[in-house]
């Protein structure tokens, strides 16, 4: 799949440029479907369908592809490995211009968004690659003396890998450590965004990944598509990421095969500012942690709370920094915010809003639906939402920032572990160590302190309580979710 010629044009119809998927990306050959159905794809912006991939009902070639490449790749020296995957990296990052252009395309985002999407995404490739060479074994004498305990670090095998919407390229997450770790893998995009999974496969090839080492398939009927490649015996690993009511369903799925899990799910961050926190930085790190990818990110700040002595001051300066975002295509380059994913997620987005203003909140700025074609919301800032509102137990997932007053720190930690989930959590404090302290409290997986923005493929990314199981990236974390620990017990 060509898809160099992808140009972002304000002025071009971008519909001239989509790249076509010639089909399944299956053992290094694209396939069509068994039945020749397909699914559209559709622009956000203009609900306009601009592409039509294959809908596979059955993944069967996909693991025997897998399986076929599994012992080649596992037996692939690490230097080699390590090779293929930073030239993945060289080559998202050529092509970030046109990559981004096509995540904007399908899902919506603000071409910036996108392009830090794309180097996101490309930096787990670099990161993998330099992990790739510095995987370890362990060595050392039993207790008893008896033996040396020696421990070895096999790949784990087939992986299933299952990604949202919210970030086409992020993948790369998950493929960057299985293939580091040696591993073969079978990726399920989303349906709304298949386009992105489907250029990178092509990318893959270019740098060198060989057939059946990554395999993409696309269904609309996941369900029992997922649940025949669990139940393959050469299937080791699922790892998932998307909403927490899915995750549990494959967790169910994966028991009954004994299958290891990585879970990636939902999230309902708390957005704390207290007192003595700089009001500037405080409100650009909310424009971050609230409006990148239009919120429609599992790490968005989901509740704003915003201690007595600052919170006037700060929910103006937040009406009036949203207020004055820039609506529009993601492929326009001067949108700050795009469309949302779908109708149904812009109903939602408008069912929280009213039942949080039915239970009091103030409307700031926003606050209703946009009218015309597309699937927008615009940025709204409500104030007082009280904690019996929708909206403080689920996921907005959308441009709405809603802001509580709270008075003192113990309130506020109980208010943020209020929730079944524990993904990400941001404080404000000039006081480092009542920020480390609130830190510790906070039930969450990563903690922003002082920052809008905590991912980096360097740092273990991924969530506790209800917002998942295992990491991604960071030191050691990552690339270990691929990988078993063998251990031989040996008398010298
Ligand atoms: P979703 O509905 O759970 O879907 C995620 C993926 O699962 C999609 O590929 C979807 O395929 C697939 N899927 C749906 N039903 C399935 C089934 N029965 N069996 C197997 N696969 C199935 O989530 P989403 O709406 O796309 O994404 C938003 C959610 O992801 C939010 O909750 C967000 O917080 C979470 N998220 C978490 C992280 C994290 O790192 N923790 C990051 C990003 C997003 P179809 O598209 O074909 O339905």
């Amino acid at each position: 799949m060509n898809i160099s010629h992808l140009t972002v044009d304000q002025d071009s119809d971008m519909s001239e440029y989509i790249p076509f998927s010639q089909g399944l990306y299956i053992g290094g050959k694209w396939r069509p479907s068994s039945d020749g159905r397909v699914i559209e794809v559709v622009d956000p912006s203009t609900e306009a369908v601009i592409a039509a991939i294959p809908d596979a009902t059955l993944a069967a070639a996909a693991v025997e592809a897998a399986a076929q490449a599994a012992a080649g790749w596992r037996e692939t020296p690490p230097r080699k490995r390590s090779e293929i995957l930073r030239r993945c990296f060289e080559l998202m990052t050529e092509r970030a211009e046109t990559l981004a252009a096509l995540i904007s395309l399908e899902n919506g985002k603000a071409l910036r968004d996108a392009r830090g999407e794309v180097a996101y995404a490309a930096e787990f490739f670099r990161w993998n690659a330099e992990e790739a060479v510095r995987i370890s074994g362990e060595f050392g004498l039993a207790p008893s003396g008896a033996n040396r305990i020696v421990v070895d670090f096999q790949p784990i095998g087939i992986c299933v890998l299952i990604t949202p919407w919210n970030f086409p390229a992020m993948a790369t997450r998950k493929i960057a450590p299985a293939l580091a770790a040696g591993c073969t893998v079978i990726l399920k995009p989303a349906s709304e965004t298949p386009l992105t999974a489907y250029a990178l496969a092509a990318l893959y090839e270019e740098a060198g990944v060989p057939p059946g080492v990554v395999n993409v398939i696309t269904t609309s009927n996941p369900g029992p598509v997922t649940a025949a490649m669990l139940a393959d015996a050469r299937v080791r690993k699922l790892s998932f990421t998307g909403s927490t009511g899915i995750g549990r369903l494959l967790l169910a799925e994966a028991a009954k095969h004994v299958i290891s899990c990585s879970m990636e799910l939902g999230g309902n961050a708390p957005f704390i500012v207290l007192d003595d926190a700089d009001l500037e930085a405080a409100l650009d790190g909310a424009m971050i942690a609230k409006m990148r990818n239009a919120g429609e990110a599992c790490t968005a700040a989901n509740r704003l709370y915003v201690q007595a002595g600052i919170h006037d001051a700060f929910a103006e300066g937040l009406r009036k920094r949203m207020a004055a975002l820039a609506i529009g295509p993601g492929t326009d380059s001067e949108t700050e915010c795009g469309p949302m994913i779908t109708r149904k997620a812009v109903d939602k987005i408008d069912r929280l809003v009213q039942d949080a203003v039915a239970r009091g909140a103030k409307v700031l700025c926003g606050g209703a639906v946009a009218e015309g074609r597309g699937f927008f919301y615009p940025p709204t800032v409500l104030s007082d939402v009280p904690a019996d509102a929708a909206m403080a137990h689920e996921e907005i997932f959308g441009p709405v920032a809603p802001i509580s007053r709270f008075e003192d720190e113990a309130e506020v930690i109980a208010r943020a572990n209020d929730t079944e989930y524990g993904l990400a959590a941001y404080i404000y404090t000039r006081d480092l160590a009542k920020g480390m302290r609130m830190a510790s409290k906070i039930e969450s997986g990563m903690i922003a302190l002082n920052r809008g923005l905590m991912s980096d493929p360097a740092a273990p990314f991924g969530g506790v309580k209800q917002s998942g199981l295992g990491r991604e990236g960071g030191q050691k974390h990552g690339i270990a979710e691929f990988m078993e620990a063998k251990y031989i017990a040996v008398t010298i």
